[in-house]
C-alpha cells in the first residue's frame, strides 16, 4: 500500500499506562467538546440546517493537511467551489494523520467523530490520501453512512483495488518519474552521472522506487548514485561537491536515517542553496523552491476537478454511479531563475514546457528607457549620417566649384593671350627677323670670301641671343597658358611683377603706354600660385592700358609698384587714364560689370576671387586723374615652409 506524503514520526508502539489512558480520555472529552462547539457554530451560521441551502463538506485528511501540496489543492478546490456553486459551502476539516503518528486510529476515534457529528448534516465527505480512505472504509457504518464520498491523492493501484461495493468516486495521483527524467535529459543531454536524494520514510521509499524504475532503462548512459537517509544538510554538502553537469533528482525527504522528520520542500531549499548541479522533481509545490524543472501535475487543476466531483456528489448525480477520474496529466514546468543559475537553456526544454519566474531582462525591465535611448541613438545616427552626407555633398560641390574656377581662370588667361596675340607675334617676330638678317649677312660674307673668324663668331652670338629672346617669350607664355591646376608654393611677388613686365612689354609698346616699375617691397615672399597672381597683375595692367587709350600719348603712363605694408606685401597699378566714375566704383569688382564696348566684365571679378583665395584684399580708387588698383597678399611664414620655387616664376 502506498502511504502518502507523511512519514510516521514515532513508529514504535507504546503500551498505554493508566496515566496516559486518563490523559487520552481528557483529550477525547476536549475534542468532543470542541467538535460540538464547531457543530453548534455551524448550526448557528446555518440555523438547524432546515431552511438553509449551505452545503456542508467534511474533508478528512490522512496526513498533515498543511503540507504545501495539500494547501495548494485545498485552496484551489475551495476557490472553484465558491466560483461555480450557487449557495454557500461550509468546510469542515478533520485530520486523522495516521501516517505521521503511525497508529491506526481505532474505533474510539470513529466513535468520537460519530458523536461529534451526530447532529450535523454532512452533504459530502472528501477523503485525502489512503489512510483516510482506509479509516473511512473501516468505520463507514458508523460515520455518515448516507453521505456521498470522494477521495483523492491515492495511488492508481490502490484506487483499482477498492471494494466494488464501496461506491467511492475519486481522483488518484499519478507521479511522473519518467517525465522528470526526460525533462532532465532534455536540459542536460550530455550528463553522465545522476544523484537521487531521498529519505527513509515509507513514502520516501515509494518515491525512490519510482525514480529507480524510471532510471533503470538508462543504466548504460547514466551512472546513478542514491543518497538515502542523509539529513538535508549532509545531502547538501554532497551536492555541493558535484560537477555542474550532474543531474540531481529529489525524491522527497520526510525522514532521515536517524528518524528526524522534515517538510520535503524545506529540505529541498537547503539542498538547492548548496548544490552545484540542477535538481529535478515531480511535485508542483517544489517548483519555485529549488527545482530547476520537473514533470508535475497541476495542483490547481486537481483542486478544480475535485470541486467538480464534490459538486456532483452533493447534487446526488454520483449516487449509484461512482466514477474514478484520471489524474490531471503531468506537464513540464521549469524555474527560470534556476535555469539561469545553472546556465541551462530554456530552448532545450520539451515543447510546451512552462517556464516560471522568468526574471525580466534588462530591456524588458527598462523597456521605455531603452526605447528612449534607442530612439535618441537612432536620431543621432540619422543626424550624423545626414551631416556626413551634407559634408560630402558640400565637398563635392566645392571640388566642382574649384575645378570650374580653375577652368575659368584658364579660360580668362587664354582670353588675355588672345588679346596679346598681336604684341606677342611682334615680340617673337623681332628676334626671328634679326636671326634672318644675321643669317643673310653671314651668307653674303661667306660667299664674298671676306668673312673672318671673329666676325662669324659675332654673328652666331647674335643669332643665339635673338633665339633665346624668342624662346624666352614662348616660355613665359607657355607658363601662363599651359598649367591648369592650382599650386600653393612660396614665391617672390617682385619676381612675379618682373615676369609680368616681360609678357606685357611688347603690348605696352604697341599701345604706346609708358610703364614704370618701382619694386620697393623688401620682403615679398608670399604663399600661393604665382601664375594666378601674374594673371591678376596682367588684368590690372591691361585695364590701365585700356583706360590710357583715350588720353593723349603724353598721359599714357602706368606705374606699377610693390611695397611693404602692415598686412603684407602690396602691389599697386596706377594709371592716368579716364578714371572710374564714383557711381561705378562700388561695382567694378562685380561679375559682368563693364563700361567697355567689347568688355566681358569678368577680369576684376576673377582678380578679386584669386586675391581672396590667397588670403588677401583688393581695392580700387578713383584718383583726381586716372585710377589706382591695389592688392595686398599676406607674407609667407618665415619657417616650416618650402623655399621659394624658382619653377613657379616664369
Ligand atoms: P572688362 O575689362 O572686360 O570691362 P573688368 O572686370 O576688367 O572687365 O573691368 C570692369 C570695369 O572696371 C571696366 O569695364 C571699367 O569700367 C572699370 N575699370 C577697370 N579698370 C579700370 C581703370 N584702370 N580705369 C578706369 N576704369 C577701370
Amino acid at each position: 500500500m502506498l502511504h502518502y506524503i507523511a512519514a510516521p514520526m514515532t513508529p514504535r508502539r507504546l503500551p498505554l499506562s493508566p496515566a496516559r489512558r486518563l490523559l487520552l480520555m481528557v483529550l477525547c472529552a476536549l475534542h468532543l467538546a470542541s467538535g460540538a462547539a464547531r457543530a453548534q457554530a455551524v448550526a448557528v451560521a446555518d440555523p438547524g440546517r432546515g431552511g438553509s441551502d449551505a452545503a456542508q463538506v467534511l474533508v478528512i485528511s490522512g496526513t498533515d493537511p498543511y503540507l504545501p501540496a495539500f494547501v495548494a489543492i485545498d485552496s484551489a478546490m475551495r476557490d472553484a467551489m465558491a466560483r461555480r456553486r450557487q449557495g454557500p459551502v461550509v468546510w469542515i476539516h478533520e485530520s486523522i494523520d495516521t501516517a505521521r503518528f503511525g497508529r491506526e486510529p481505532g474505533p474510539m476515534l470513529a466513535q468520537l467523530l460519530a458523536r461529534k457529528y451526530e447532529s450535523v448534516d454532512i452533504d459530502a465527505v472528501v477523503l485525502v490520501t489512503e489512510p483516510a480512505v482506509d479509516f473511512y472504509l473501516r468505520h463507514r457504518e458508523r460515520l455518515w453512512p448516507e453521505a456521498p464520498v470522494v477521495f483523492h491523492f491515492v495511488a492508481p493501484g490502490y484506487a483499482e483495488r477498492l471494494p466494488a461495493g464501496a461506491g467511492l468516486s475519486g481522483i488518484p495521483a499519478q507521479v511522473d518519474f519518467a517525465g522528470a527524467v526526460r525533462v532532465a535529459l532534455a536540459l542536460q543531454p550530455n550528463a553522465r552521472r545522476a544523484v537521487v536524494v531521498g529519505g527513509f520514510s515509507p513514502f520516501d521509499e515509494v518515491q525512490l522506487a519510482g525514480f529507480r524504475e524510471a532510471l533503470s532503462p538508462l543504466a548504460g548512459r547514466l551512472q546513478v548514485e542514491y543518497l538515502v537517509g542523509l539529513s538535508p544538510q549532509q545531502a547538501a554538502e554532497r551536492l555541493a561537491g558535484e560537477m555542474r553537469d550532474t543531474i540531481v533528482f529529489f525524491a522527497t525527504l520526510f525522514r532521515d536515517a536517524d528518524g528526524r522528520v522534515y517538510v520535503p520542500r524545506t529540505a529541498l531549499e537547503t539542498l538547492t542553496a548548496a548544490s552545484s548541479a540542477p535538481i529535478y522533481g515531480v511535485y508542483e509545490s517544489q517548483i519555485g523552491h529549488g527545482l530547476a524543472a520537473g514533470a508535475v501535475e497541476s495542483f490547481t487543476a486537481r483542486g478544480e476537478r475535485l470541486a467538480d466531483l464534490v459538486m456532483r456528489a452533493i447534487d446526488g448525480s454520483l449516487a449509484g454511479r461512482p466514477v474514478i477520474e484520471p489524474p490531471p496529466p503531468s506537464r513540464c514546468v521549469a524555474d527560470g531563475r534556476q535555469l539561469k543559475r545553472y546556465g541551462l537553456s530554456a530552448r532545450s526544454l520539451p515543447a510546451g514546457c512552462e517556464v516560471r519566474f522568468v526574471e525580466p531582462g534588462f530591456f524588458e525591465r527598462y523597456w521605455w528607457q531603452s526605447l528612449l535611448v534607442a530612439l535618441a541613438l537612432l536620431a543621432q545616427t540619422l543626424l550624423i549620417t545626414s551631416l556626413l552626407l551634407q559634408r560630402r555633398r558640400r565637398r563635392a560641390a566645392e571640388l566642382s566649384m574649384q575645378a570650374q574656377r580653375v577652368q575659368l581662370l584658364h579660360a580668362s588667361r587664354l582670353a588675355v593671350a588672345g588679346e596679346l596675340t598681336a604684341s606677342i607675334a611682334h615680340e617673337i617676330n623681332q628676334p626671328l627677323g634679326a636671326i634672318l638678317s644675321n643669317a643673310d649677312a653671314a651668307e653674303m660674307l661667306v660667299q664674298s670670301g671676306t668673312m673672318g673668324r671673329e666676325e662669324l663668331l659675332q654673328i652666331l652670338a647674335d643669332i643665339r641671343r635673338d633665339d633665346l629672346r624668342a624662346s624666352e617669350v614662348i616660355k613665359r607664355l607657355r607658363a601662363l597658358l599651359a598649367r591648369q591646376e592650382t599650386e600653393r608654393r612660396r614665391f617672390d611677388l617682385n619676381e612675379a611683377v618682373r615676369s609680368t613686365a616681360g609678357i606685357l612689354r611688347a603690348e605696352a609698346r604697341r599701345r604706346e603706354v609708358d610703364v614704370a616699375y618701382d619694386l620697393r617691397a623688401e620682403r615679398a615672399d608670399v604663399l600661393g600660385d604665382a601664375v594666378q597672381i601674374q594673371q591678376v597683375i596682367i588684368n590690372l595692367m591691361l585695364n590701365a592700358f585700356d583706360a590710357s587709350a583715350e588720353v593723349p600719348e603724353a598721359a599714357r603712363r602706368v606705374r606699377v609698384e610693390t611695397r611693404d605694408t602692415a598686412n603684407g606685401v602690396q602691389v599697386s597699378v596706377r594709371d592716368f587714364g579716364v578714371g572710374i566714375a564714383l557711381a561705378d566704383l562700388p561695382r567694378v569688382f562685380d561679375s559682368f560689370f563693364s563700361t567697355k564696348r567689347s568688355g566681358m566684365g569678368l577680369g576684376l571679378a576673377i582678380a578679386r576671387s584669386i586675391v581672396e583665395a590667397h588670403g588677401g584684399t583688393i581695392s580700387a580708387a578713383s584718383c583726381e586723374v586716372g585710377a589706382e588698383f591695389r592688392f595686398i597678399l599676406p607674407l609667407a611664414p618665415a619657417a616650416d615652409l618650402p623655399e621659394p620655387a624658382a619653377a613657379s616664376t616664369p
